[in-house]
């Protein structure tokens, strides 16, 4: 049996020191709130898991590139998606996978209540 186990606690501290150097600014998307390490050169296409290899990503934004080559046209994919969504972005790709834009928070759906009008009060005879 191999004992060789790579990733797990060793993983998360690579993952902790790029985060670490490079900051929380998903190199994708270009939002903050990244929480992995995305490769530049994939693993698959023969990258080393090496700092200088690695930069920080949303989990989201790192599962959805996969193994594709880095390049600018995948770049302004990323970055035109997330002009598009103008939310959290962190929220967005951390929670939901909906391919829509959702919409903001209504702040107009504020409870018109019926305000008890001030009873007019018929004042007779002030005379
Ligand atoms: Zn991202």
């Amino acid at each position: 049996m191999s004992k060789h186990h790579a990733g797990g606690r060793a993983s998360s501290a690579m993952t902790a020191l790029v985060l670490d150097t490079y900051g929380l600014t998903c190199h994708l998307c270009q939002r903050p709130g990244a929480t992995t390490r995305d490769h530049l050169v994939p693993l698959a296409r023969g990258g080393l898991d090496i700092l200088d290899n690695c930069r920080p990503a949303h989990h989201r934004c790192n599962s959805r590139r996969q193994d594709r080559p880095l390049t600018p046209a995948l770049l302004a994919e990323f970055r035109a998606r997330v002009e598009a969504i103008s939310v959290d972005p962190a929220a967005f790709f951390e929670d939901h996978d909906r391919q829509e834009a959702p919409r903001p928070p209504s702040i107009f759906s504020r409870n018109v209540s019926k305000k008890t009008l001030p009873t007019q009060e018929s004042r007779e005879g002030e005379a």
